[in-house]
């Protein structure tokens, strides 16, 4: 078996501060303008690999680490590949974790019916409007339209409610000129009020990659005083909420290492 993946690497940031190998999974269904792994979005023919490799190289990293983190680009579009190097990375006694995009819940389903992660990371990128979520995720096509995507995310959100099993984070990025007025926030903090999880409020940072839109590097990170007063607003409305605030540098290891399959 093959799969798209761009790198794998060591990092302490990237879920809970855990020492974790990042698998990076390469292809996106998704082009948010400020993703700034624009690099791996494609399934190009240098990120394809042997699974056998890949495992090969898990199985010493599995030594130094506790846990394994599937991110990328989008891991729920290599279904087989994902599923199988989850079930290697829990043979191996290690904790699992996947960042997901939330736009294939089948996929999502399956592994946790199937037992196979032990925490996930789902971004929900803005509220669920159309002409909001397609602005900032660009993500509609022929064949699917943007309702259709964001009945998917919402099913993905619905499963993870009351897994009392998984430790959830929701993830959104807020971004200058794109999705930062407090009316959207609210209505995200409307949607995941019940779903027992950590939400992420993430600072749009213009300088950790290459952005897929390259005009974006000329706004600036929003203050961590206006992130602040998103939050206090939300917990106004839904004190039950628990709200993190990030503004560190996320991933800038692993970002190093992107692109350099060994
Ligand atoms: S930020 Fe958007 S485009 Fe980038 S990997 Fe995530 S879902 Fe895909």
């Amino acid at each position: 078996m093959q799969a798209y993946i761009s790198g794998i690497s060591h990092s302490a940031v990237d879920w809970d501060s855990r020492p974790s190998i990042i698998v990076y999974f390469a292809g996106c269904d998704f082009r948010c303008q400020y993703c700034f792994a624009s690099e791996i979005l494609d399934f190009r023919e240098e990120f394809l690999r042997n699974l056998k490799d890949v495992k090969a190289q898990l199985k010493p990293l599995s030594y130094s680490a506790g846990s394994v983190y599937f991110t990328g680009g989008e891991p729920c579009l290599q279904k087989p590949s994902l599923t199988e190097l989850a079930r290697f990375s829990k043979s191996l006694g290690l904790k699992t974790g996947l960042q997901t995009n939330g736009s294939n819940p089948n996929v999502l389903r399956l592994m946790l019916d199937l037992n196979l992660l032990d925490y996930v990371s789902l971004d929900i990128k803005s509220p669920f409007d159309e002409n909001v979520f397609e602005k900032t995720t660009k993500s509609s096509n022929f064949f699917k339209p943007t309702g259709d995507i964001m009945d998917s995310v919402k099913e993905s959100l619905s499963l993870l409610k009351g897994n009392k099993k998984l430790n959830v984070d929701v993830r959104t990025t807020i971004i200058p000129s794109i999705m930062f007025n407090k009316e959207h926030i609210l209505r995200i903090a409307s949607e995941i009020k019940g779903i027992g999880c950590r939400w992420i409020l993430q600072q749009f940072q213009p300088n950790l990659g290459k952005l897929t839109n390259g005009n974006m590097k000329e706004l600036n990170s929003p203050s961590q005083g206006f992130l602040e007063n998103l939050k206090e607003n939300c917990l106004n409305a839904y004190p039950e909420l628990n709200i993190e605030i990030k503004t560190d540098r996320f991933n800038v290891l692993s970002l190093q290492e992107l692109g350099t399959p060994s």
